[in-house]
């Protein structure tokens, strides 16, 4: 995920290293159980499946972001797999690589679902600037 502005100021000067150390440790593959999609590879997901582009698509100048329409008339949109470094425990600070997991989009949105609901819903408040009104 993007580092939020407001949050930039809590990651470690050495960042860029501790990032670089974890793809490196991933084999920038995301470390998602099951899931082994490879940073910055174009293709598609099949249920929980991240399939790379086939060599005919590329040929025919397909790209990350066009659908594809195949003969059964379904569509695929193609994407590009960006490995992201996770927090588990969603603290900044907290660097230790146990802390740390690479994962694509789709796996750490997933992982932090919770949190981006509980963190959207306060910011939609702080937004609103209401009142918390008692039950
Ligand atoms: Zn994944």
């Amino acid at each position: 995920m993007p580092i939020k502005p407001e949050n930039r100021s809590r990651y470690p000067k050495d960042w860029p290293e501790i990032h670089l150390a974890i793809l490196e440790r991933a084999k920038y593959r995301c470390e998602w159980p099951g899931c082994g999609a490879g940073h910055h590879h174009v293709g598609y997901w099949r249920g929980e499946q991240f399939v790379r582009m086939p060599q005919v698509l590329k040929d025919a100048g397909y790209k990350a972001g066009d659908i594809v329409i195949c003969s059964d008339r379904s569509e695929l949109k193609l994407l590009r797999i960006v490995l992201t470094i996770a927090h588990k425990d969603h603290t900044p600070e907290h660097c230790h690589p146990d802390n740390l997991a690479a994962w694509c989009q789709r796996h750490h949105l997933a992982y932090d679902q919770e949190h981006h609901k509980t963190t959207a819903y306060m910011s939609r408040k702080q937004r609103a600037c209401t009142l918390e009104l008692p039950l």
